[in-house]
């Protein structure tokens, strides 16, 4: 049997049916220089050295797996936290950022463009640009950019150019849009760095790869804890996929480890203002690869709705359209009420404010009945700071 069934793509791209390179034939040649030099460059003695002391040094690994006494014994069960929150930036993105750019050095890029949604993603990228002295060029819908102000403020700050995309919505698809032309017409000197485990083929397979981290740490730290590497559960929220992804990657072929992936429900799955892909979603393309997305009859993308900026997105990753689709992983969702609550529920038991993300990830442990002596790892993507505007609202304050 083969080690990596779940876990890796085949040469084109493909988990199970999902995945592969559907793209313009004018980016055919930069994806083709990614896909024929990624695996190399990565998996070198010299960018694993500098990525794995960068890690330490500047993103703060590793990240404590956390044994929460108090939310455990409301479960009755054994609850660990990875404390993804921890990272410099705030969240798991800073890992797949930093890989990236110490990959388009590697190829020589001298120009970086990305796209972003909320924000987050772009703050990273730009983060790790000032860290190494490289342009970048982030995109965002101009509707984003007036909703995320303070992202936007931290971007420019890092040094970065953050242009408008002023198409359609205006929001993250028409950015994304942007950041593909821009790309198609700057081919030599520019690298894409794309945020989740999304886009054509080999963008999931090396977002996933350095997120993997997570889970390395995870089986490493929960050895020393309870003399087991193996957890009976991990859970993570889901909007692409990419703190998922890291936090399931090294127990995909682990049978007995039940990965949960819980999505947002937004106003309630049925309800039109929803983001659970896996509910909802029909095979189709979407950012350059096939997967599960939320579409109209007639293949119109349907905009999504969360509460959560972070997992509001139509898609989802090519790994965890296949996981569902096989039944390796059990897929839930949580609505926006439902994760507001676990979020007060997290920072009153423990202290710890929790992103809205990863406060659906909370509010999935409710949906499952756990034995007393389970051991339970739930992926705790970023912290609460920059969602205390909603918490605020939720307070009546
Ligand atoms: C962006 C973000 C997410 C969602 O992205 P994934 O690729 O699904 O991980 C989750 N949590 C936090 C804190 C985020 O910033």
């Amino acid at each position: 049997m083969s080690t990596t069934i779940y876990q890796q793509p085949d040469a084109q791209g493909y988990y199970g049916q999902f995945g592969g390179a559907y793209i313009p034939e004018m980016l055919h040649r930069n994806v083709e220089e990614l896909r024929n030099q990624y695996r190399s460059i990565i998996t070198s003695k010299d960018f694993r050295d500098e990525y794995q002391s960068l890690l330490r040094d500047y993103v703060g690994r590793p990240t404590p797996l956390y044994p929460a006494a108090r939310l455990s014994a409301q479960f009755n069960t054994n609850i660990y936290l990875k404390r993804e929150d921890l990272c410099h930036t705030g969240s798991h993105k800073l890992n797949n950022a930093l890989g990236q750019i110490l990959l388009a050095q590697r190829l020589g890029k001298k120009r970086i463009i990305a796209e972003t949604g909320a924000g987050q993603h772009g703050v990273a990228t730009a983060t790790v640009c000032a860290l190494k002295g490289i342009e970048c060029i982030v995109y965002m819908g101009e509707k984003d950019i007036q909703r995320q102000a303070p992202n936007v403020a931290r971007m420019k700050m890092l040094g970065a150019t953050v242009i408008p995309a002023t198409s359609g919505s205006k929001t993250l698809k028409d950015a994304t849009n942007e950041a593909i032309r821009d790309w198609i017409n700057n081919p030599n000197d520019t690298h894409y760095i794309i945020g989740s485990v999304v886009g054509p083929h080999p963008y999931p397979d090396m977002v996933a790869t350095f997120q993997s981290v997570i889970s390395e740490e995870i089986r490493k730290q929960l050895k020393e804890k309870t003399g087991s590497e193996l957890p009976t559960h991990v859970f993570a929220c889901v909007g692409g996929g990419s703190n998922a992804a890291g936090a399931f990657y090294h127990f995909t072929e682990e049978q007995t480890v039940k990965l949960v992936a819980v999505e947002a429900a937004g106003h309630g799955v049925e309800s039109g203002l929803s983001a659970a892909t896996t509910r909802l979603g029909k095979p189709g393309v979407l950012h350059g690869s096939k997967s599960l997305v939320m579409q109209t009859e007639d293949g119109q993308v349907v905009e999504p709705h969360s509460i959560s900026a972070g997992l509001d997105y139509p898609g989802i990753g090519p790994m965890h359209a296949n996981l569902f689709a096989s039944g390796r992983g059990t897929f839930l969702s949580a609505t926006d009420e439902e994760a507001v609550r676990a979020a007060f529920n997290l920072t009153q038991l423990e202290g710890i404010i929790p992103a809205l993300e990863s406060s659906h990830a909370l509010a999935g442990l409710h949906q499952v009945d756990f034995k007393k002596d389970d051991v339970v790892v739930l992926c705790l993507s970023g912290r609460g700071d920059k969602d205390m505007a909603t918490y605020m609202q939720a307070m009546g304050v």
